[in-house]
């Protein structure tokens, strides 16, 4: 069966520097996939190339089938790749929901209205003509996430979605996935949280030093396993 989205080979570059060395990951229509690892191991290269952020060799990026490496991101967004940044990078003077519907630009039609945006997150609409840089750090995050869901992708690529927030603030935020999932769109999440990680994940991929040195389902893996994965081998 054709997946929805896979990597194979692929390669980044910063210049002379290698980031990522032969990757292969591939996702299936509607399943969630975490990406573990340090810091520097190459996940947000993997996710700025899948993006369309970073250009990548045609054939090495493959959307159902068809090699989309070297499009440039708004033609990866409009094949239903949509991405929450890390850092989530909102319009600062911009409102919350003008933040929001610069995330329905382009064609594609789906669930994922103001309307659904706002019945998923309901603060969104409490604090809607807010400026978002007014919002609280784990609010932000959930513009950014409403945002990208407004393309009503296929692919909701999570770019470190934790990073900084209090716990009870991340539970808050996963507490929207499974209706996210229930929708139908496929999610990569990029996770610091080996926990959280497999919590949510049908699979899960470590990487280290720009390769995935472990693969699997959750409760396929042991800790040991991603213990050596995620830091090397003792
Ligand atoms: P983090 O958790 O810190 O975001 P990461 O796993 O997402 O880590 P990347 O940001 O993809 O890792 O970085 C992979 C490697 O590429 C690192 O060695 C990093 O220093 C390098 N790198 C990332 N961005 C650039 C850049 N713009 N120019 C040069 N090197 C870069």
């Amino acid at each position: 069966m054709t997946a929805l989205l896979e990597t194979r080979g692929l390669t980044a570059f910063y210049g002379d520097f290698q980031a990522l060395f032969g990757v292969d990951i591939t996702i299936a229509e509607g399943e969630t996939i975490a990406i573990i690892g340090a810091n520097g191991a190459g996940k947000t290269t993997l996710m700025r190339a899948i993006s369309g952020v970073l250009r990548s060799d045609p054939e090495t990026i493959l959307c159902r089938g068809e090699a989309i490496g070297a499009l440039a991101a708004p033609d990866i967004l409009a094949r239903g790749i949509a991405m929450v940044p890390e850092g989530r990078r909102l319009f600062p003077s911009l409102t919350v929901e003008e933040n929001l519907l610069v995330g329905a630009y382009g064609k594609r039609r789906g669930a994922w209205t103001l309307g659904g945006i706002y019945d998923l997150l309901p603060i969104l609409k409490e604090r809607r003509n807010t400026p978002a840089t007014a919002l609280s750090g784990g609010q932000q995050q959930m513009v950014a996430i409403g945002r990208a869901l407004m393309a009503n992708p296929d692919v909701l690529l999570c770019d470190e979605i934790s990073l900084g927030l209090a716990p009870v603030v991340v539970r808050d935020i996963y507490a929207a996935f499974p209706r996210i999932r229930a929708s139908g769109a496929a999610i990569v999440i990029v996770e610091q949280d080996i926990g959280q990680a497999l919590k949510v994940a049908d699979q899960v991929y470590c990487m280290m030093e720009g390769r995935v040195t472990l693969s699997g389902r959750p409760e396929e893996l042991s800790r040991d396993d991603i213990h050596a994965a995620y830091f090397g081998a003792p």
